[in-house]
């Protein structure tokens, strides 16, 4: 199949390639999008088919829950058993942006959305694009990340052509994802709110307004609230081996011991020292959100480089960073 190319960014378009991508979605296609995190691959949330066709196109396995995107409260609540005032709270505070809420599902929900789980995983996002696409559409759309199985997430129309170019209807280009990692994943079906991804809406922030959160793994057996599947350990790896380095000295010992042919790519948040012989060192910004809105360019371009050995700096142990270190170390395995 040949992938549309839409362009939101490029001249006085803007319109009509949102008009587009919402036609081939409500048509049960395929379209990647740009949301405030990193680029979905959308279809019609309520339409079991279109839904198989995203777990086609990523090669994604059936046991991994889907996100659902809507416009609005009023349509995340159609989606739910029962929407109660902590999600009315949450939302509130947190929507559009990027806090995805999992709640009992309404029947509507196709099983293939949840994974046959009785919750649903759902959020507006904050991305002009999303939204204006989302309201054209005037239906909630499934959107993983745009990007194959257990690779990097993309955060720019490239990286999805990359990936699925091909494999997919449509892309609908809007410039790079501001936040650049996926959102924060929040369990709402037991008696206390339980963080299942860390994202960029930090465990502080959530627990600061509306007290302490529950860890999956502390949870009662009894309780419905879960380790959020499809957390994988590989789940955001380049091609190549993947290593973390806490010190200057450790990644020394580390390029010391590579074999000839192997090419270094490393990402830091310090500029490369005098002696650190690489095929490519990319530093990124020493704040969070500024890293994690590099993190899946800088680890696509040493892909693209074509480095056959990833070193990456380990990040600050501060809440902070939780969603970076996160990711750091699914990349790592
Ligand atoms: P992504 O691939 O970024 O769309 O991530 C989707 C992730 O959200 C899944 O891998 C799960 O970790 C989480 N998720 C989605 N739906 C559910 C659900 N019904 N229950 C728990 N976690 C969910
Ligand atoms: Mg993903």
């Amino acid at each position: 199949m040949e992938t549309e190319l839409l362009s939101v960014v490029a001249g006085s378009h803007g319109r009509e390639a949102i008009a587009r991508a919402a036609s081939l979605l409500r048509a049960g296609r395929l379209v990647a999008f740009p949301t405030e995190t990193v680029y979905g691959l959308g279809a019609l949330a309520l339409d079991p088919a279109a839904v198989a066709g995203i777990f086609a196109a990523k090669g994604r396995p059936s046991f991994n829950p889907l996100i659902v995107h809507v416009a609005s409260i009023e349509a995340a609540k159609a989606l739910v058993r029962e929407w109660d005032d902590r999600a009315q709270a949450f939302a509130e505070a947190f929507w559009p942006g990027p806090l995805t809420l999992v709640l009992e599902k309404a029947p509507s929900v196709p099983d293939a959305i949840t994974a046959g789980l009785g919750a649903v995983a759902i959020r507006i996002p904050a991305h002009p694009v999303a939204l204006a696409l989302l309201e054209e559409v005037g239906a909630p759309v499934a959107a993983p990340s745009a990007n194959l199985y257990t690779t990097i997430s993309p955060t720019t129309a490239a990286h999805v052509l990359k990936s699925l170019g091909g494999r997919i209807d449509a892309i609908l280009d809007g410039g790079a994802t501001p936040i650049g990692i996926e959102s924060t994943v929040l369990d709402l079906t037991g008696s206390v709110p339980v963080l299942l991804r860390p994202g960029a809406v930090g465990a502080e922030e959530l627990s600061r307004s509306f007290g302490p959160l529950g860890h999956p793994s502390a949870m009662p057996e009894e309780s419905s609230a879960r380790v959020s599947p499809g957390q994988a350990r590989k789940h955001y790896a380049p091609a190549g081996r993947v290593r973390s380095f806490s010190s200057p000295e450790s990644l020394g010992g580390l390029l010391a011991g590579l074999g000839p042919g192997a090419r270094a790519g490393v990402i830091a948040r310090s500029a490369r020292p005098e002696w650190a012989s690489v095929a490519a060192w990319l530093q990124l910004p020493d704040d969070p959100a500024g890293f994690a809105r590099q993190l899946y360019g800088a680890l696509h371009a040493l892909e693209d480089a074509g480095a056959t050995d990833f070193f990456l700096e380990e990040v600050p142990a501060s809440a902070a960073w939780d969603g970076v270190r996160d990711r750091l170390s699914r990349a790592a395995g």
